[in-house]
């Protein structure tokens, strides 16, 4: 089985942003994190994202508020970043508190400073093929693991296991987009082994750890794991289990290792394409 690992499909993203760069006369872009709270999940990704915007040669600044913070001065605070000219994107890490209207703040975020492809704006792009908008990086993140190794996408079965607005309807579109046959499943799917079996490319995106194991993988399938989760003892894993699909799978994306590291490498390509204007 090969193992196709998140560093190298980043580091052509790396390169593909360095060119953009090289293009644009402006300051450099700047990355505006948004966070509610101090989630270790948040801080954890918040921190990698930081990290891979200044290795990209971007900015990143993260805007913390506390938990306690209201609805209606989350807002004030959202708009004041919203608007600021020198902030060329935003990110906002999810899910946001309770008391806080997610719905208001993604019809309220910028299209064209929206990286992760949240506003109904992007949304709408994604779901009618249009690809001038900013789709949700961790789906984009999939198409581009597929193609920077030269994975056949067109006429392929693609099976995805989730159907969430940030990972799997996004990336059924993209996907459709170039061409897959693709089954969406989730909670109430009936005979999932099989079904993912059919897959020839198999996404899994449910946040079950090690849950997608060797019974749920075709012959020769192409396995891509976008969970992160945390298993019995606390150690990151995906969705798959990955010792058992070994001598199924073809190839297969690990955890960590995988399509993590090309998530921030998509955000940092939107960054650089929103100083450009894309987006507006
Ligand atoms: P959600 O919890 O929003 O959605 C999970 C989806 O999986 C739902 O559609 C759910 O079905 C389905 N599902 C859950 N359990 C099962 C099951 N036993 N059988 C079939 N379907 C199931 O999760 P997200 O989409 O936000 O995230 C999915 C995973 O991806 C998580 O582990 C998350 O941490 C990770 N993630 C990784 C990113 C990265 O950069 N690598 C970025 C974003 C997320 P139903 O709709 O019926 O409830």
């Amino acid at each position: 089985m090969i193992v196709l690992k998140g560093a190298e499909v980043s580091a052509k993203i790396k390169a593909e942003v360095q060119r953009i760069l090289e293009n644009s006369e402006g300051q450099v872009p700047r990355l505006a994190i948004v966070r509610v709270g101090e989630r270790p999940d948040d801080l954890s990704y918040e921190r990698g994202a930081m990290k891979k915007m200044e290795a990209f040669g971007l900015e990143a600044k993260s805007y913390g508020f506390p938990e306690t913070i209201s609805d209606a001065e989350f807002k004030e605070e959202f708009k004041k970043i919203n608007e600021d000219p020198e902030v060329t994107g935003i990110l906002v890490l999810k899910p946001l508190p309770k008391h806080i209207c997610e719905r208001d703040i993604e019809n309220m975020m910028d299209p064209g400073k929206d990286l992760d492809g949240i506003s109904p704006v992007n949304i709408a792009k994604v779901f009618a093929g249009d690809s001038s908008g900013f789709a949700p990086c961790t789906a984009e993140a999939v198409v581009e693991v597929l193609k920077a190794n030269g994975i056949p996408i067109a006429g392929k079965r693609a099976v995805i296991v989730g159907r969430s607005m940030v990972v799997g309807k996004p990336l059924a579109m993209l996907l459709m987009k170039e061409n897959a046959t693709v089954t969406v499943c989730h909670t109430k799917t009936v005979d999932l082994p099989g079904t993912c079996r059919n897959g020839e490319i198999l996404v899994a995106a449910a946040g079950r750890a090690k849950m997608l194991d060797g019974e749920y993988v075709g012959p020769g399938a192409v396995v891509i794991d976008v969970g992160i989760n945390a298993d019995g003892n606390g150690k990151l894993c995906g969705d798959v289990d990955f010792e058992s699909i070994e001598g199924k799978a073809a190839m297969a994306t690990p955890v960590p290792g995988g399509v993590g590291a090309v998530t921030t490498a998509v955000l940092a390509r939107h960054l650089a394409l929103a100083a450009l204007g894309a987006g507006q």
